[in-house]
């Protein structure tokens, strides 16, 4: 620990010479750029900076996190003169114009191609009075944001609501209502204390007093939108200097800036996948929206039902279907993915079916068959000293057929609380390589229970889901045969990742997954079956949901409201335009849209939904050519298509345009045929 200081400082200062030196060259000689001196050139303090960024997160101390805090602003500030460099950017430049076009895109063109957008949309081809403004614009930006952000986090803390009868909390279960207590030794008799906290609001699924439903409804849409808190000023404020910085940049309107880094080529093209999708989806949101109200009005009676009532029929409505849980129809403003998935009553019973060791065995054999790699524990052949915790594995990735060794992973699976930070994820390690001979190292990182008392460890369903999910990443990044996960436009990132997921929901792969701690036996084929239907419950409501808050971002990119009025009627009229039931008229939504105005999906909401339909309709190869069936024909398909993503969705990284790869993969541009029929959208017919 103690030599992390010194050693990252005495890497930036050698860092910043070889930069000056190389800038000095290119000042001379513009055509002197090399890419594999790009690619060594701060590649010492890369690789050190990497290694303490992942110690930070995987074993944290005070200590490390002092000594991060003391050299970050020299790492930060020589990153950033280098991506502001004048004289490397021109360079790109000028190697750009010497790239004979007729050998079409490849590796170079592409490196190329990011530098020089890189460069573009920082503003280092502007004048030097733009400069200025671009600089001035972005740290207004920069501030706007984060009072948006504060003023959402402010009014939502600031609402609450004491609650003292017990019937106004009629139906809400035990572990919520322990929760809301002012004093939890007395949860039975109240007093409950009511917010906008995330838990709170799923109260709104069981609670039979509509009074408070509506209560809680209420006070979640007007969030930030009066007094001291309120956004609406600075809502038009970032769009208006959004528009200017896009301009002063070289562009339309910011949806271009967003565009520019992303796969899809214009902004009409993301509108009519996102207007085909949305007409389809409220179609499907309108059936069941009609199934709620007929269940209110059978279960109780209810001729009007309001949009605080969708959740709680949702979740009688789901009641009905074997164990299957809900999102909540009030907090799904962001991504809920994990809350769709959950299983309301028996996670806990799921849970015993998924031991790791079980799950992680039948994985990897799957991994073999699919893709034709070999994955083996390879823990013994380091020295102990270099894991950062005993119960980290590293395993050995080789190719099937020919053995030969491909990549490698370390497997971090254990929580540490305190220690480490909490989540999943994948980081790349080592590149691959062709100059320095590299081949690729991952990170795997998961944050499960350590085996205790004999219980081994368990995986929940969300576990297995990101266990997929994650892999997919490493397998990008560890099955590259050139420029693997760098590189890639950051819309169809999630391909692979997502990709993985739809596994888990093959019956027969799910079936050998599960094997119960202590019976051994299998999952039972009920339970199977409601974890496949949970999947698609709601699908349309969600996914209408979705599409119009793409769309209305997207709209508010392109041509900016020049009043917070305006705004609201825009959301207003695309509500009514892709919703199942629109808005109500004093719904303020858009004042607490982080992601979009406090976040960092401004004109790329849309992405989320984007690499869906990327991965479904790649999964849908296998449906349609027969590769799911469990034959010996079945299984000799699922071999060959399985190779043939890993030859190219896996192999191919960065190194051309995605969708490109996608076609190559294919055989034909995308199509949203498999994902309408993954959400069971493709019954409905749109508008
Ligand atoms: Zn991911």
């Amino acid at each position: 620990m103690q030599h992390v200081v010194p050693t990252v400082g005495s890497l930036v200062e050698s860092c910043a010479k070889r930069i000056t030196v190389l800038e000095d060259k290119l000042r001379a000689d513009p055509e002197m750029l090399d890419l594999n001196e790009m690619e060594t050139l701060c590649l010492d303090l890369g690789r050190a900076w990497g290694a303490v960024h992942h110690l930070n997160m995987v074993q944290s101390s005070s200590e490390l996190r002092d000594a991060i805090e003391q050299v970050q602003p020299q790492v930060v500030e020589l990153m950033a003169n280098l991506s502001q460099s004048e004289p490397i950017s021109k360079a790109y430049q000028s190697m750009a114009a010497t790239l004979p076009a007729a050998q079409g895109e490849n590796e170079v063109t592409r490196i190329v191609d990011s530098a020089l957008r890189d460069a573009k949309l920082s503003g280092i081809f502007a004048s030097p009075e733009d400069r200025e403004r671009i600089k001035k614009l972005q740290m207004e930006l920069s501030r706007l944001s984060h009072t948006f952000r504060s003023n959402v986090v402010a009014s939502r803390g600031a609402w609450s609501h004491t609650v003292t009868d017990p019937k106004d909390l009629a139906g809400v279960p035990d572990h919520l209502l322990k929760g809301l207590a002012v004093n939890p030794e007395q949860w039975q008799e109240g007093p409950w204390k009511l917010d906008l906290t995330q838990s709170c609001m799923e109260l709104v699924k069981y609670c039979q007093a509509r009074p408070t439903r509506e209560l809680l409804y209420r006070a979640s849409i007007v969030v930030a939108s009066t007094g001291e808190w309120d956004n609406s000023q600075g809502l038009v404020d970032i769009l208006q200097r959004r528009q200017d910085l896009a301009q002063l940049l070289g562009y339309g309107n910011y949806a271009d800036v967003s565009l520019a880094s992303k796969s899809a080529d214009s902004t009409a093209t993301v509108e009519s996948f996102l207007t085909a999708l949305g007409h389809k989806a409220q179609g499907a949101a309108r059936v069941e929206l009609e199934e709620l109200r007929a269940l209110a009005q059978e279960l109780d009676q209810l001729d009007d039902l309001k949009p605080w009532d969708t959740g709680y029929y949702a979740e009688k409505l789901s009641e009905s279907l074997p164990r299957v849980s809900t999102f909540s129809y009030l907090s799904d403003l962001c991504w809920s993915r994990a809350s769709k998935t959950k299983f309301k009553i028996n996670s806990a019973e799921v849970q015993q079916y998924f031991p790791a060791d079980h799950v992680m065995a039948v994985f990897f054999d799957f991994l073999t068959t699919l893709f034709g790699v070999r994955i083996q524990d390879a823990t013994a052949e380091l020295e102990p000293e270099t894991l950062w915790d005993p119960h980290v594995r590293y395993f050995q990735v080789a190719d099937a057929d020919s053995n030969k060794p491909i990549a490698s992973f370390f497997l971090d699976l254990y929580a540490r609380p305190g220690a480490k930070s909490p989540g999943a994820w994948m980081d790349n390690c080592v590149d691959r390589s062709a100059h320095l001979k590299t081949v690729p190292v991952a990170h795997m990182v998961l944050n499960l229970q350590p085996p205790s008392g004999g219980t081994p460890t368990l995986m929940s369903l969300r576990d297995v889901e990101t266990l997929f999910h994650e892999f997919g990443h490493a397998l990008q990044h560890m099955l590259t045969t050139v420029a693997g996960i760098n590189n890639i436009e950051w819309d169809v990132v999630e391909l692979p990742s997502q990709f993985m997921e739809n596994w888990v929901y093959h019956k027969p792969l799910l079936r050998r997954l599960t094997r119960h701690h202590e019976s051994g036996k299998p999952m039972p084929e009920s339970m199977i079956d409601s974890i496949v239907a949970a999947r698609t419950f709601m699908s349309g409501s969600f996914t209408a949901r979705q599409v119009f808050f793409s769309l209305l971002d997207l709209s508010l990119h392109v041509s900016p409201p020049t009043s917070a009025e305006e705004a609201v009627q825009r959301q207003q009229s695309m509500s009514e335009a892709f919703l199942a039931r629109p808005l109500l008229p004093e719904d303020r939504f858009l004042l607490q849209f982080l992601h979009i105005f406090g976040g960092g999906y401004a004109a790329g909401y849309w992405s989320y939904k984007w690499a869906e339909v990327l991965a479904a309709d790649a999964f849908g190869r296998f449906e349609e050519d027969g590769a799911l069936a469990e034959t010996a024909e079945g299984e000799r398909k699922l071999e060959a298509i399985g190779r043939e993503f890993r030859a190219t969705i896996l192999a191919q990284g960065g190194s051309q345009n995605p969708l490109r790869t996608f076609e190559d993969f294919r055989g034909r541009p995308v199509d949203y045929a498999a994902f309408y029929r993954q959400l069971n959208l493709d019954a409905t017919q749109g508008q």
